[in-house]
């Protein structure tokens, strides 16, 4: 079964950004199961190397953030998807909004990201 730092790589990592076409988020979102059983409201993708993500755990690419959080020292570039319209059934419609931004996770006591929280 999948591990919390598994489910982690699959709602929150996609480097290189996939190829999919205008609409980056629709596909994104239901290639990795995030438009079941509702349409999920907002995940973000980081297009960034997992060993850089993973660095965010350790002192060399995060600090604490408090709450058991980390917070980037370098930014990423990340993809936020947001949910259009008032409704969570699919099939989900999501806007796409690309930028460059320190991303706020927690890590398990292996130094694995396993919840992405935010980005600033
Ligand atoms: N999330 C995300 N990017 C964001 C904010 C939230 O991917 O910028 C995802 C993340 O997986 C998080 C989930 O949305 O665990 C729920 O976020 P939050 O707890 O803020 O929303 P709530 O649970 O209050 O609806
Ligand atoms: N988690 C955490 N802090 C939080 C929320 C979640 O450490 O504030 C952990 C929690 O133990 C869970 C894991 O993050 O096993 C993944 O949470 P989820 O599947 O909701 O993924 P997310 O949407 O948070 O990225």
């Amino acid at each position: 079964c999948e591990t919390p730092y598994e489910k982690f790589l699959r709602q929150h990592h996609n480097n290189p950004k996939s190829s999919v076409g205008k609409q980056y988020c629709d596909v994104m979102m239901k290639r990795r199961g995030l438009d079941k059983p509702a349409c999920k409201e907002v995940n973000t993708f980081i297009h960034g190397t997992k060993n850089n993500i993973i660095a965010v755990c350790t002192a060399s690419g995060g600090k604490d953030y408090g709450n058991r959080l980390r917070v980037a020292l370098r930014p990423f570039t990340v993809t936020t998807c947001r949910l259009k319209g008032g409704s969570t059934r699919p099939p989900c419609k999501y806007s796409d909004n690309k930028s460059s931004r320190y991303i706020v996770i927690a890590c398990n006591r292996n130094g694995k990201p396993v919840h992405f929280d935010e980005s600033i």
